[in-house]
Parts: structure tokens; C-alpha cells; sequence
């Protein structure tokens, strides 16, 4: 037995709790770690809360990231002790994921936590940092360059945009963050923002094309957000859309691809091959400054995740939140 969150869907309704869980729950692996950190992103909020038909198996362990040590492996490129990272690949969703004291993994998932990261760290970085990286090296193999000009982040207060922010400004871009929660524009400023903006400049319908702004953007929000943030960018400028926090909807024109060669990329994390991962995170390891990653990190204990997984979805909680799994 061990204790983790537990999903069950049945006659009850959906419920997730803490609980001692049976190994047997745990799925076939050839690799078992005892994880000592994972986190909340915004698809364990839908996950826990049973939002959105994220999990699609019962009973499900939550957690689609994880940072422990080996315990069992029948793989010889883990031995007992290794410590390792695991993010996305359907953990937390079809596999049972980190949110427990245990998980029994796909060898080929696991990456070795870099040395540079605490498992802590690694996990306050999680699925949303190394999103928030896979999108600034989309915008970067674009082409663009630090003195190009201003770069939009949306979800600022999130944990993709807080990232994102802290890593575009450490390598030198004016970063302006769009958030609903401007009484937070001094957090988003020591973080690196240039500039703070009102969420609500963006998330109305707008025209098909714009004055021109942005030199690039990393938008999680979609919707009406990323229509808008595609038709004000500049001529041959870039878009990274990585998330759906304000919508899956995208209300746009061809007009800013067609008429402005703007590029929109889509990032997709969970399923990002292996050489992918590596280069993210040792881009997160040189580039992510730890202070600030600290500056946006807050820590819960197993026993409160469910609760705050809630306030996630309800746009209470900023930036990362690390879960401490032994606690
Ligand atoms: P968070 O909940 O931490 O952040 C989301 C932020 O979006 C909020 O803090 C808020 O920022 C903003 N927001 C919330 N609701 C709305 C709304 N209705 N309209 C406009 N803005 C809103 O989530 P994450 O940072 O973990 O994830 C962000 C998005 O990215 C999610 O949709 C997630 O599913 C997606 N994602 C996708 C991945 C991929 O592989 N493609 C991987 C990781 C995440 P503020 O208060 O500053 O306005």
C-alpha cells in the first residue's frame, strides 16, 4: 500500500481523495520510482476536478509529473537510486500518474533529472515550464532575437506564462505580460516583464488584422486571445499557442498569415520526443534563473492538492505550485 490521490468514477459521481492505495492499482511498468516531488498544472486541475474528460481510465493515480528515484527496474538504463524526471506521455491521465508516494513507469519515458535541479526544482519547473521552453525555442528557431522587439505572454500569473516570462527576459527580450490579475503587475515585473498589460485588451472579439505589435507572443490562453495576438503581430513575426485557458475556440482570419507571413506554432508537450525533452531542459538548466523560479513557486503538502487544484482552475493560484508527496 501506499498514499496518493485516487480518481473513482461510478455511481458516486467523480471523486478524487487521498487515500492508501493498492499496488495493484499501479499499471504493468518496467520501472517502479518512489517519487518524492510532483506538481499542479492546469490538466491535473481538470483531472482532479473532472472538469474536462482528461482521465480516461478508472481508478487513476492524478499527476502528470513526476521527480523520485528508482526503487525497481528491470530496464538496464535505470538502476536502484537513479534519480529521474518524468512529464507528460499520458501519465495522470491513462497510466497513473505522480501525485502518490509511488508510480510504475514506461522506461522510455523517464528522463535523469538534470544535475543542475533539485527534484523540487525540477518539478516547481514541471509540464508548464518545459512548455513555456518548448515555446521560446519555437519562437527562437523562428528566428528571433533578443532586440527584435516586444514579446507577448498571455496567462502571465500561470505557470506557463510565469516561466515564460522569467526565461524570455533572462535571455534579453522585452516581454510584455497580459493578465487578468493586475494586482500582481509587481510580481510579473521582478519576474522580467517590460510591461504589464489588461487581459481584457485581448480577449474581446477583435478585427482580422491590427496595428502591428508584437515580434513574437507565447500564447496559453487561445480563443479570442490568440485571434488577437495573431492579427496585431508583426510582419513575419511568431506565434507559440500552447494552451486553452480562455477558450478552445480560435475565432481568427487567414489575413495575419496571408497578408503579415505571420507563423503560428503549435506546441504540444505530452507527446515531444525524447531529444525534444533534452534539449528543454538543458536550455531550463542555463537558462531559467533559480531565484526567480523560487519567486514563483509555492508548496502544498498531498493533502491539500485536491483543494488547490480547484482554486488552479478558478484562476486563484500563481505561478507553480509543487507538491510534496511525502507530506
Ligand atoms: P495556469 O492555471 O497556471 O495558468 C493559466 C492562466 O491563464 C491563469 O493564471 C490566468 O492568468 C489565465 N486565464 C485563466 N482563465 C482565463 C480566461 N478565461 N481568459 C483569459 N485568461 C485566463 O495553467 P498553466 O500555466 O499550467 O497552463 C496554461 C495553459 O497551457 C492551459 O490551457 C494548459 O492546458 C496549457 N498547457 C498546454 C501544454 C501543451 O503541451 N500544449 C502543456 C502545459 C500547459 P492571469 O491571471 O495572469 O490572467
Amino acid at each position: 500500500m501506499f498514499r496518493g490521490i485516487l480518481i473513482n468514477k461510478d455511481e458516486a459521481g467523480y471523486q478524487a481523495r487521498l487515500q492508501e492505495i493498492d499496488d495493484a492499482v499501479l499499471p504493468a511498468g518496467d520501472v517502479t520510482v518512489r517519487v518524492a516531488w510532483s506538481t499542479l498544472n492546469y490538466k491535473d486541475g481538470l483531472a482532479i476536478t473532472g472538469k474536462a474528460p482528461v482521465v480516461r481510465r478508472f481508478p487513476m493515480v492524478p499527476g502528470i509529473d513526476l521527480a523520485g528515484s528508482v526503487t525497481e527496474s528491470a530496464d538496464p538504463r535505470w538502476q536502484v537510486g537513479d534519480q529521474v524526471l518524468l512529464n507528460g506521455w499520458g501519465v495522470g491521465e491513462t497510466h497513473c500518474g505522480g501525485l502518490a508516494e509511488k508510480a510504475r513507469l514506461r522506461s522510455e519515458w523517464l528522463l535523469p533529472l538534470p544535475p543542475e535541479f533539485t527534484p523540487r526544482q525540477a518539478m516547481a519547473i514541471g509540464t508548464a515550464g518545459y512548455t513555456a521552453m518548448l515555446c521560446v525555442l519555437a519562437l527562437e528557431k523562428h528566428g528571433l532575437q533578443p532586440g527584435d522587439g516586444e514579446i507577448l505572454v498571455t496567462g502571465a500569473n500561470g505557470g506557463v506564462g510565469s516561466v515564460a516570462i522569467a526565461l524570455l527576459a533572462g535571455l534579453g527580450h522585452q516581454v510584455v505580460a497580459s493578465t487578468g490579475r493586475l494586482g500582481d503587475a509587481d510580481h510579473l515585473r521582478a519576474l522580467g516583464a517590460t510591461a504589464v498589460i489588461d487581459r481584457a485588451e485581448l480577449s474581446a472579439p477583435g478585427k482580422p488584422i491590427g496595428r502591428e505589435r508584437w515580434a513574437g507572443v507565447v500564447d496559453t490562453v487561445g480563443s479570442h486571445t490568440l485571434a488577437n495576438a495573431c492579427a496585431t503581430t508583426r510582419y513575419r513575426g511568431a506565434v507559440a499557442a500552447c494552451g486553452l485557458a480562455g477558450g478552445m475556440d480560435f475565432p481568427a482570419t487567414v489575413a495575419p498569415f496571408i497578408l503579415r507571413g505571420v507563423t503560428l506554432y503549435g506546441i504540444d508537450s505530452v507527446m515531444a520526443p525524447l531529444p525534444v525533452r533534452a534539449e528543454a531542459w538543458q536550455r531550463l538548466a542555463r537558462d531559467l534563473d533559480p531565484g526567480r523560479l523560487e519567486a514563483m513557486t509555492s508548496e502544498i503538502g498531498l493533502g491539500e492538492a485536491v483543494a488547490v487544484a480547484g482554486d488552479l482552475l478558478a484562476g486563484k493560484v500563481r505561478g507553480r505550485v509543487v507538491v510534496d508527496v511525502n507530506r
